[in-house]
């Protein structure tokens, strides 16, 4: 059997492996992309508080300080180039104590080391003006300009299109589980299905420990899955925050923050505990609790009964604190990009440059492409329903009638939106890739009003029996049997 021979393989599709195929599209070269998941984004990418620190947390000389601050600098301008959703709207870390404000001077220290531009200690008067729900317990605040909110899903799915569209090959449910050397090529194998590959990018998340140990490594670091939990607030109590807000950090971490999301949600979370399986996304009775207190510390009037939805994503926290990004020591052209927890997402458009630099290094030779395309703009291809200007869903009806049916009433997605979505470079078939791309099933209802239209659309347009609708995994039916 041949195989199919690629200059990179790049193992993982969350937002490492999808910035550096992004940042790889724009040469002439043969990339694959090998995820285990059924998406993009199928780890810690996807559940996650979807902010853009501005970089004061990181120590200083720091690798995560470096590229913190530089993804900070880049995020906005990748986010337009892609059409995905992004607001600079700050970040204030709020100190309630005399002790609190020595840790806000330090972080703003720290901050100042590592480039963070613009960064001020603010008084009461001043926080309170910014956030008029906030205790009036709190004193002091470190008001951030540079920090930003993404969603970061989107993101991933945006650098991910982008690079298909310039030839990136993905190949989803590939879990690698074998890496061979052979004649100038990695031989990277899921059990069934193999490709080869010169270069390879180890950005597996949660499991860079072990693609390293398929090729005899061992990580100068241990990977400690540490789960964080949420809760998603209804549309409706957007006015609860308006810039991200974290509380001082303590000896236990960064503590709750309640953040808007760029889709008019509040956020709130995360806590941080040590889970046994790096898997374990499920949430708990006493983390919904936790989380609860922590946000009345900062926000008391929060209205919790408005929670939409839960969710937990689990980080992969290095034992050594830092990001991890080289070549491996035993394993020429072979690169990690390991260690990545928060602020990872953040921190992705300098992870692409940074490893971009790593490839130049190890040989890999760059010609830029003539006929590369740099965007993917909303206009273009992906603008959603509820996106577009009156004159502009007229516009789309008459080309396809089936925008004018709404099938999620939360969000207002249309039938149109999920064909589109269906068919976009990179396909969305199950009921959860919709979600992801059209947020159709993400509003109040949370689905319940719309799941069975969606796997209809799905059974139509996949042409595939409704029984066979997945919710997400492989084995994640939503139909059983039939009762009548
Ligand atoms: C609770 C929480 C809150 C966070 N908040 C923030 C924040 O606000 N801001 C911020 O900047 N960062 C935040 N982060 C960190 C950020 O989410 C991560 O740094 C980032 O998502 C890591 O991306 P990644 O691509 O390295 O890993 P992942 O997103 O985990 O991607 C790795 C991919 O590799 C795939 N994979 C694994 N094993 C294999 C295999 N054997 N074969 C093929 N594929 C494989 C996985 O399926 C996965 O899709 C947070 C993380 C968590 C969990």
């Amino acid at each position: 059997m041949s195989v199919t021979a690629y200059d990179v393989a790049i193992i993982g599709a969350g937002i490492s492996g999808a910035i550096t195929a992004f940042q790889l599209a724009k040469y002439n070269l043969k990339t694959v992309v090998l995820e285990a998941g059924i998406d993009v984004a199928s780890g810690s990418t996807r559940a996650n508080s979807a902010i853009v620190h501005a970089g004061y947390d990181a120590k200083e000389g720091t690798l995560k300080a470096q590229l913190n601050v530089r993804g900070c600098e880049l995020m906005e301008g990748v986010a337009a180039q892609l059409g995905v959703h992004y607001s600079r709207c700050g970040s204030l870390v709020i100190g309630y104590t005399e002790k609190d404000l020595k840790h806000l001077k330090l972080l703003m220290a720290r901050g100042e080391v590592n480039g963070v531009p613009g960064l001020e200690i603010i008084d009461e008067k001043r926080l309170h003006e910014m956030e008029p729900k906030v205790s009036q317990d709190a004193k002091y605040a470190l008001w951030a300009p540079s920090a930003g909110i993404v969603c970061p899903y989107d993101l991933a799915y945006a650098l991910c299109e982008n690079a298909a569209t310039n030839g990136t090959k993905f190949h989803f449910e590939f879990k690698v589980s074998k890496i061979d050397y052979d004649d100038g090529y990695y031989i990277v194998c899921d059990g069934k299905k193999k490709v080869k590959a010169k270069y390879v990018i180890n950005a597996a998340g949660l499991f860079v420990d072990e693609i390293a140990g398929m090729v005899g490594e061992k990580l100068p670091f241990d990977i400690i899955p540490r789960r964080g939990e949420y809760m998603l607030l209804d549309k409706g109590e957007i006015k609860t925050a308006s810039h991200t807000l974290f509380v001082t950090p303590s000896e236990k971490g960064k503590g709750i923050l309640i953040s808007p999301t760029v889709d008019g949600n509040i956020i709130v979370g995360p806590n941080a505990n040590v889970v046994d399986s790096k898997l374990d996304t499920s949430v708990t009775e006493e983390g919904l609790e936790e989380i609860a207190e922590g946000a009345m510390v900062i926000v008391p009037s929060i209205n919790l009964d408005a929670t939409i939805t839960t969710f937990a994503g689990v980080r992969a926290t290095p034992t050594s604190g830092d990001f991890y990004i080289q070549e491996s020591k035993k394993n020429k052209r072979f690169i990690h990009v390991a260690g990545i927890e928060s602020p990872g997402l953040a921190s992705a458009p300098a992870i692409g440059e940074y490893v971009l630099d790593i490839l130049k290094n190890c040989g890999l030779e760059l010609t830029e492409r003539e006929d590369y395309i740099p965007t993917r703009t909303r206009e273009g291809n992906c603008k959603l329903f509820y996106e577009m200007s009156e004159e502009e869903r007229v516009e789309a009806i008459k080309k396809d009638p089936r925008y004018a049916k709404i099938i999620c009433r939360c969000e207002m997605v249309t039938e149109g939106d999920l064909i589109n979505a269906i068919h976009r470079p990179i396909p969305a078939h199950t009921i959860d890739m919709i979600k992801r791309r059209t947020r159709a099933g993400m509003g109040r209802c949370q689905g319940n009003y719309c799941r069975a239209r969606i796997a209809e659309v799905i059974s139509s347009e996949c042409d595939i029996p409704l029984s066979e609708v997945k919710k997400f995994y492989s084995n994640s039916n939503l139909l059983y049997r039939k009762t009548k």
